[in-house]
């Protein structure tokens, strides 16, 4: 990435491993663990929500392809059983329905979304970064929980079915980010899965104060996921910062989700520590890895040494497809049975004034990036978003298939590599059976 002439530190080119960068002062990243997501409310208004009711979607095309079927939703989920007389009826007029989707790593705490316009300023380095983040919290007048709410009902009205959500947790905040999620999260319970990382945006070490906090987040269950970031090139504390996260995921059994931002072998020693751990506290499935620059850069033979032991012990990744060289290596890590999922990041907050928590824009993002062509591959940015997602955060596939959840956008569309392309207007969402957004509104 080229940084622009008035800024010497990009926030990609952080993202990227910049983190030699790290001396200066404070912050740069986050983690988390998986923890319940949250329950989901019964059907809103009969429409085949949980409450036992059946409603017939009818006339409409799974996946866009193919015949047009009447889809039956039972009790939250895709039932194989014809229509019961009686049933509540959603008439599809021949439109395409597909699986709704799963921002894997987001962070909504830091959102101005909704807000005024936000003049950015000059940064050089990640010390700089971090302040502007402290500042633009002070300076918003909506709290932390509204305009978090702000951002992630807009991404249920674009068709987003489950996010994990990374708040900062640093003294300058104390848990006002996580307790914002958290109020969000219930408000959204009926349209949208959300897993919260306590992420320690100013360093675990580096910045006193941040242990202490991590920790009664995790005590009293107020995240499902402790954080972590760059432990070697940011905290500068590689074997320390690691003990401690993994040793409070470990004492309140919550999950565990590290930014790693540090590429080359700083980057993998960071990832061995990681997977060490792992192995050692026996928390399989309970970690994820987000970004993670340094496994791209390898070439098959050492990928393949990653890949067997990230499999092995169920620790998945995260990436937000910033660049293609920076994309993680997918469907190579599939081989392994490594799952990867698909994230917004940061939205219109201090660090970037692009993002719309739209990941059907995402898996086109990904697919720009990566310069895709062939409609396998446009397909694979769409499976990234709604399989690969869904994989990261415990939740059962939306593939439309009886017995999947009833998560699905109904919108015009031929098939998924032009939706992917297109990304055409989501007319309907629906969550568990209950229509949730209509024409990029909430339903309320
Ligand atoms: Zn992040």
């Amino acid at each position: 990435m080229n940084p622009s002439p008035t800024s010497a530190v990009s926030r990609r080119n952080v993202l990227a491993g910049a983190a030699a960068l790290a001396g200066s002062a404070t912050v740069a990243g986050a983690a988390a663990v998986p923890a319940q997501a949250a329950g989901r409310a019964g059907a809103q208004d009969g429409h085949g929500g949980h409450d036992g009711s059946t409603v017939v979607f009818r006339d409409v095309r799974p996946f866009g392809t193919g015949k047009s079927v009447d889809l039956v939703v039972e009790n939250g989920k895709i039932s194989g059983k014809p229509a019961p007389r009686g049933a509540k009826v959603v008439e599809g007029r021949g439109r395409a329905v597909l699986p709704s989707l799963i921002d894997a790593h987001i962070h909504p705490d830091k959102t101005t979304w909704g807000g005024s316009w936000v003049t950015r300023k000059p940064a050089s380095g990640i010390a700089e970064y971090v302040a502007q983040d402290v500042e633009l919290y002070k300076s918003q007048t909506r709290s932390l929980a509204e305009r978090a709410y702000g951002l992630m009902s807009h991404a249920v009205t674009r068709g987003t079915r489950g996010m994990r959500a990374h708040a900062d947790v640093a003294p300058a905040y104390g848990l006002e980010g996580v307790e914002g999620l958290r109020s969000a999260r219930e408000r959204l319970r009926h349209a949208l899965d959300v897993q919260i990382v306590g992420f320690p945006q100013h360093g675990v070490i580096r910045t006193p104060g941040t242990v202490e906090l991590l920790e009664e987040a995790a005590r009293t269950g107020a995240v499902d996921f402790i954080g972590g970031i760059d432990p070697g090139g940011f905290d500068q504390a590689p074997v320390e910062q690691l003990d401690v996260v993994f040793g409070i995921a470990d004492r309140h059994g919550v999950g565990l989700d590290i930014h790693l931002h540090d590429r080359g072998e700083r980057g993998l020693a960071a990832l061995r520590g990681i997977i060490e751990r792992t192995r050692a506290l026996s928390l399989q499935n309970k970690v994820t890895v987000s970004h993670v620059f340094c496994l791209p850069e390898l070439d098959d033979r050492q990928l393949g040494v990653f890949g067997e032991q990230l499999g092995e012990l169920g620790i998945s990744l995260t990436t937000v497809a910033p660049s293609a060289q920076q994309v993680l290596p997918i469907k190579k890590l599939r081989e392994y049975g490594v799952h990867v999922g698909l994230g917004s990041d940061g939205i219109r907050d201090s660090w970037s004034p692009f993002g719309n928590a739209d990941m059907f824009d995402r898996a086109h993002k990904m697919g720009w990036v990566t310069d895709v062509r062939l409609d396998d591959e446009l397909t694979e940015c769409f499976t990234a978003a709604a399989d690969g997602g869904a994989d990261v955060m415990g939740l059962p596939h939306a593939d439309l298939a009886p017995g999947a959840p009833a998560d699905f956008v109904v919108l015009r569309a031929e098939c998924v590599p032009q939706v992917v392309v297109d990304t055409p207007a989501r007319e309907l969402v629906v969550h568990g059976g209950v229509i949730v957004a209509r024409d990029g509104e909430l339903v309320r």
